[in-house]
């Protein structure tokens, strides 16, 4: 019997492997055509200002609607991406297509575009951004890419020479997702990030967990003293944005303020809170 048993686990983990085999293959021969199809497509996700209440960054997040599986998670077909080399036209494609989004709405709004850590390595990274920047006619500094610490891992100088030409060409970083990973103060002193993402986790128990609250008041505090932007991430609940901007953060992102959406409805809500002369801080007190 156990032995029955275990050849069974055993055909179970080859099948759902050839499975996974199967789909990942799929995915990566739609990815090819994808981008020409059209089937790529960038939504932005608002992130605002803790004082003016007004929109600040639009996070661009990739969706890919696939004719067959329907909508598919970045968080799915974004690592395939980066282990087929397609990462870099992907992000070539993004990189552009945001870049004249931004043209669209006012030029106090910045686009924030992420890019994968192995790209940070690449010299074709550079050229992208350039060719989006000219291609588009937007400022460098209405252009903030994410990147997360795990460029950090093997650090070569080569990470930080990039990070630094990227910098000289006039946009942005931001250290996204602090707090997942080793979140060392080193990178913080090492590379003059120009913004601070701080994870959701930390910002999850802000209301009930006291330590969870001093973590997060302290990033705030060092980031604010080191003169670098701080984003709040991943904000659901109103307690957790009373307390995101009470901490000082400069910035908030998440679904208690808008879940990211096609660029037309982005567009409409900025139009309608000129209109309005609206903004968070107004919204929050209406809804009260
Ligand atoms: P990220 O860069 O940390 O983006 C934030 C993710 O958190 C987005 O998921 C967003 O929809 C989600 N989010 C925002 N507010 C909330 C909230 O209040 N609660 C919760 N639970 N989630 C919230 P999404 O769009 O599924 O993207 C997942 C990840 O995929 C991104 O994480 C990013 O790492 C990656 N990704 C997305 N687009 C691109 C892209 O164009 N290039 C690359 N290289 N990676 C991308
Ligand atoms: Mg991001
Ligand atoms: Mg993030
Ligand atoms: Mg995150």
């Amino acid at each position: 019997h156990a032995k029955h048993a275990g050849r069974n686990r055993h055909a179970q983990f080859n099948w759902s492997m050839k499975e996974r085999q199967n789909r990942t293959y799929e995915l990566e021969m739609g990815l090819r055509s994808a981008m020409a199809n059209g089937e790529l497509l960038l939504h932005y996700q608002p992130i605002f200002d803790t004082v003016t209440g007004k929109i600040a960054i639009c996070e661009a997040l990739m969706r890919w609607d696939h004719p067959v599986l329907g909508r598919i998670s970045p968080a799915e077909f974004i690592p395939v991406a980066e282990s087929s080399s397609l990462i870099e036209p992907i992000t070539a494609w993004a990189l552009e297509q945001a870049c004249r989004d931004a043209m669209r709405w006012e030029d106090n709004v910045r686009v924030a575009v992420n890019i994968s850590p192995a790209l940070i390595k690449s010299d074709g990274l550079p050229r992208a951004v350039i060719a989006a920047l000219m291609g588009s006619g937007l400022k460098a500094r209405r252009l903030e890419l994410e990147v997360t610490e795990s460029i950090f891992l093997e650090d070569s100088g080569r990470t930080s020479l990039i990070l630094s030409e990227l910098q000289r060409i006039g946009l942005r970083l931001a250290l996204d997702d602090f707090g997942t990973g080793y979140s060392s103060l080193g990178y913080l002193r090492d590379y003059a990030f120009d913004t601070l993402k701080v994870d959701q986790s930390f910002m999850r128990g802000v209301g009930e967990k006291g330590r969870d609250r001093a973590i997060a008041q302290s990033v705030a505090y060092l980031a604010h003293s080191l003169d670098v932007e701080t984003v709040a991430e991943g904000i659901e609940t109103e307690e957790q944005l009373r307390y995101a901007r009470e901490m000082g953060f400069t910035n908030v992102q998440g679904f208690v303020l808008s879940k990211p959406i096609p660029l037309d409805d982005l567009l409409a809500m900025m139009a309608q809170m000129k209109r309005d002369r609206s903004n968070v801080v107004t919204l929050m007190h209406d809804r009260r």
